[in-house]
């Protein structure tokens, strides 16, 4: 099936923006013609990705169904979401394995999807910095244990490296093509510059719970600046001032931000009650807390998050399209999108001026329209 996508400013993270039009063929890219125009119609940009979400519209990922994981990934479709991964809290190993075999056989199913594998969030994480996730479950990592909740689909894994088992199970997953990302940590500086040093390069939801940056002992925040870390970050106005999204942007730059919405279920429902792997949330005005105040994920949905990161940092349509999708595909080492190139799988959100979602389109097709 072909497709032609006509008057557009065409944005792409290492060309940059330029008018023209793009011709699908066959799920993928085929052609992009470069075209002076006095005024285009749409922007053009790659397909967005959340590599960190724990569900959303009612569904959350410990308790879904695969009906219910088809409903999130359309809904996604909305926020011009064409790659995410269902992310765990922590948990126990029967239920890390439930939803694994549940994400595993979804993708297996489906001959084109946005589901990209699972990210697990914990439980190999410091107590200390628990957050939202739930005591009870968050333990030592084992190469034991690691065996039995591994899979290929597992694309990431938020860990704690001063948490025993890090560097025991670190071989295992890189093995398994896994990217571990630093979170829920209460680590120095000098254990982040060691797992740096390993090769751990990407934070969780910078800054939330890691270590605060201090003169003399920079922690994981100062870590974060530092070295040369990958940094996801939600932007919703909440977890984080402007001016600190601002302030790692002028600093880090755009080719280090990854753009995450960590949302619950309570994402598109109204403020009420809710239930994150067993703690109870209540969530206010869009504010998602647990009983002592901590924030307990977000409420945020990607479409925004892209809105508010080019309100807070004036950042160029470029640099947005490397926060909100290529930086993603190349820190998870998916090599066929991010990017409108040839050759590229035809995973396109097209948007209007104020970067309202207005089409989005998965393997060359329209799966979402305004
Ligand atoms: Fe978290």
């Amino acid at each position: 099936m072909k497709m032609r996508i006509e008057n557009v400013l065409i944005v792409d993270p290492v060309k940059g923006e330029f008018t023209g039009d793009v011709l699908l063929e066959s799920g993928k890219i085929k052609s992009i013609s470069p075209r002076e125009l006095k005024k285009y119609d749409a922007i053009l940009m790659p397909g967005f990705v959340d590599p960190h979400t724990h569900g959303c519209a009612g569904i959350d990922t410990m308790k879904m169904s695969k009906e219910e994981l088809g409903k999130w990934e359309n809904f996604l479709y909305s926020q011009g979401v064409t790659a995410f991964l269902p992310t765990t809290v922590s948990a126990n190993e029967k239920d890390m394995i439930h939803v694994s075999t549940l994400v595993g056989e979804y993708i297996k199913e489906r001959t084109s999807t946005s589901v990209y594998g699972i990210h697990y969030e914990g439980p190999y994480i410091n107590v200390g910095k628990k957050g939202a996730q739930n005591q009870k479950t968050i333990r030592n990592a084992t190469a034991k244990e690691m065996e039995n909740v591994l899979y290929p689909h597992v694309r990431l894994i938020t860990m704690a490296p001063e948490v025993g088992g890090f560097y025991d199970v670190l071989p295992r997953l890189k093995e398994n093509g896994t990217v571990i990302s630093l979170g829920h940590t209460d680590a120095n500086f000098l254990d982040m510059k060691r797992a740096f040093l390993n090769g751990v390069d990407r934070i969780t939801h910078f800054p939330n719970a890691i270590k605060s940056l201090h003169h003399r002992e920079l922690g994981g925040v100062g870590a974060g600046f530092y070295l040369d870390f990958n940094v996801e970050m939600i932007v919703d106005g909440v977890h984080l001032a402007p001016e600190f999204v601002d302030m790692v942007y002028r600093t880090k730059g755009a080719g280090k931000i990854m753009l995450i919405t960590d949302s619950i279920e309570a994402a598109v429902l109204k403020d009420g009650k809710y239930d994150l792997g067993g703690l109870k949330v209540s969530v206010k005005d869009g504010k998602a807390t647990l009983s002592n105040g901590s924030l307990a994920g977000s409420t945020l949905l990607f479409g925004q998050a892209v809105k508010n990161f080019k309100r807070f940092t004036n950042c160029s349509l470029k640099e947005l399209s490397r926060v909100s999708s290529y930086n993603t595909a190349i820190n998870l080492k998916i090599k066929n999108i991010g990017r409108i190139k040839e050759g590229y799988k035809a995973n396109l959100v097209l948007l209007d001026k104020e970067l309202n979602v207005s089409k989005t389109y998965l393997s060359g097709e329209i799966v979402y329209e305004r």
